[in-house]
């Protein structure tokens, strides 16, 4: 089997590919504008059919307790990938916009390549835990606690990591049993549409265990969250949608885990080498076009360094430039859409509205004709009160503020409805772990250290989300605990 040429994708509904009832939509590459294909329009009737194919191979298949098969399940989705990376690194670079040197990492091979994590949890996992005889009210009971799958998860993705998060959802979900049914964003079917393409072809997944619905209609999302069929909602996306799934799952009081956005901090101590953790802090905010939940985009440095910490970070920044994402050099490629571009220079020119000054970047690069391409920009002379600071911007925008001691830095970090990831530099060990205490956050790196990993849970406090994807704690969101008590026979 091979991937290209694609003309349409096709949607995953009951372990058949079949097109969508809504006809095509075009994709469009961000890096061009130009429209690189057709993904398969899923309808409302097109999600109904995906949810009573994954409730019906949930309640009348063995996929749920047969663990050893699901791991080689996932073992052949894994090889069947790998053999597919260079078909699918060309497609992701040309729908997601990602550049190439992400897809070694979590644009693509490093999700891949952890569904072996998943397999070798289903291995090693206790699924089973003993917790001996007891006399509850003078009657001799033995006791077993049973982890078991929920049932069906609704699985919702964004568009600026597709593999990762669509990954992150389906390994742990099919890991512990359960059956799925993907919606991934509109921006980007196809990275999703191929791999239902793989698992059709290509595994011995069976029918209805997953199920994969592209469309343009973000109604098929809220669909999912509603449908009492529907045992668990996997989120990933902004804060305000996830409040919306929460109520829409509500009403069928049905699990929900959410995955939200940020506006993490990066604090640089004032016995740091302040101009080596600016250009780090510069560096990371320009990576996939600033498109992503966990970077720092709020840098906070020592108010009597600030004018020298400006200055180095806008060296830093001044030597990235917005291009190609093809090219193996590029860091920084195009924002998904005009959409996000309208978005992001709304708040560029919110940021001298409200008195800032853009010390470096600010508009679209003046060599790159298309594409949804905007500079790497330095807001400075703002305070944490100002929108720019409060909000997610999800582009290459790095707002520089200044605090008095590490107390103040610490309230700062805090000053925020996020609390998402961030970074602390410096040198005093004590100093560093004070300040790791005090931020109220899910993930920090220290000195760039890197958190990212199969391993590691990853997720928020406050509105950044709730629950953890990825690690044993990620798994365990997709299980549900029985106990069973017997009394001794007779
Ligand atoms: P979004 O919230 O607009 O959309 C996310 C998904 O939700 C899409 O598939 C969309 O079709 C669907 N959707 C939209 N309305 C819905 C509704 N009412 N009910 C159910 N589903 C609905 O987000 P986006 O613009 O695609 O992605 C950017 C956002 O995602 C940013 O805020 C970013 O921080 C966040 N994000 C968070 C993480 C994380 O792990 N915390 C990771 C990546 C992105």
């Amino acid at each position: 089997m091979t991937l290209r040429p694609i003309d349409s994708s096709a949607l995953l509904i009951d372990g058949k590919l079949i097109p969508g009832s809504g006809g095509t939509f075009e994709i469009v590459n961000p890096a061009t504008e130009s429209v690189i294909g057709l993904a398969a329009e899923g309808t409302a009737a097109d999600m109904d059919s995906a949810i009573t194919a994954a409730r019906t191979a949930f309640d009348t298949t063995s996929w749920s307790r047969d663990h050893a098969f699901r791991a080689q399940c996932l073992r052949q989705l894994c090889d069947a990938l790998q053999s597919h990376i260079d078909e699918l690194r060309e497609i992701t670079i040309a729908e997601v916009g990602a550049p190439a040197m992400l897809t070694n990492g979590p644009q693509l091979a490093g999700p891949i390549e952890d569904l072996r994590y998943w397999a070798d949890l289903v291995d090693n996992y206790s699924w089973e835990q003993d917790l001996g005889t007891a006399t509850p009210m003078g009657i001799p009971t033995a006791r077993r606690v049973l982890k078991e799958a929920v049932g069906v998860v609704g699985a919702i993705t964004p568009w600026n990591f597709p593999h990762q998060i669509n990954f992150a959802k389906l390994g742990p979900a099919l890991a512990a049993g359960n059956t799925v049914v993907l919606k991934p964003a509109p921006d980007t079917p196809w990275c999703a549409a191929l791999v239902g393409e793989v698992i059709a072809e290509e595994t011995d997944i069976p029918a209805g265990v997953v199920n994969i619905v592209t469309s343009t209609d973000h109604g098929l999302g809220a669909q999912l969250a509603t449908d009492p069929r529907v045992d668990l909602i996997s989120f990933t996306g902004s804060t305000q949608t996830g409040k919306a799934v929460m109520r829409a799952a509500a009403e069928s009081l049905k699990k929900v885990f959410l995955e939200l956005g940020g506006k993490s901090a990066f604090v640089v101590l004032d016995d740091a080498d302040i101009i080596a953790a600016c250009s780090m802090a510069a560096f990371a905010v320009c990576v996939h076009a600033g498109q992503g939940c966990a970077l720092s985009t709020r840098l906070l440095v020592p108010r009597d360094r600030y004018d020298e910490a400006v200055a180095a970070t806008a060296k830093a920044m001044a030597g990235i430039r917005a291009g190609d994402p093809t090219a193996p050099g590029t860091v920084c490629g195009p924002l998904i859409s005009a959409r996000q571009r309208d978005r992001v220079e709304m708040y560029l020119k919110l940021a001298v509205d409200e008195g800032g000054t853009i010390v470096v970047g600010g508009g679209r690069p003046a060599n790159l004709e298309n594409g949804y391409f905007v500079e790497p920009t330095l807001v400075a002379g703002l305070d944490n009160s100002s929108r720019v600071a409060q909000e997610e911007i999800f582009g290459p925008v790095l707002v520089i503020l200044p605090y008095d001691d590490d107390d103040d830095a610490i309230r700062i970090a805090n000053d925020s409805p996020y609390g998402l990831s961030g970074s602390v530099w410096g040198a005093d060990a004590a100093r560093i772990e004070k300040v790791v205490a005090g931020i109220r956050t899910g993930t920090l790196s220290v000195n760039g250290g890197v958190w990212y990993s199969a391993d590691v849970p990853f997720g928020g406090y406050k509105q950044s989300g709730i629950g953890r994807e990825m690690g044993v704690a990620g798994f365990e969101e997709y299980l549900e605990t029985k106990v069973v008590a017997s009394a001794p026979k007779s």
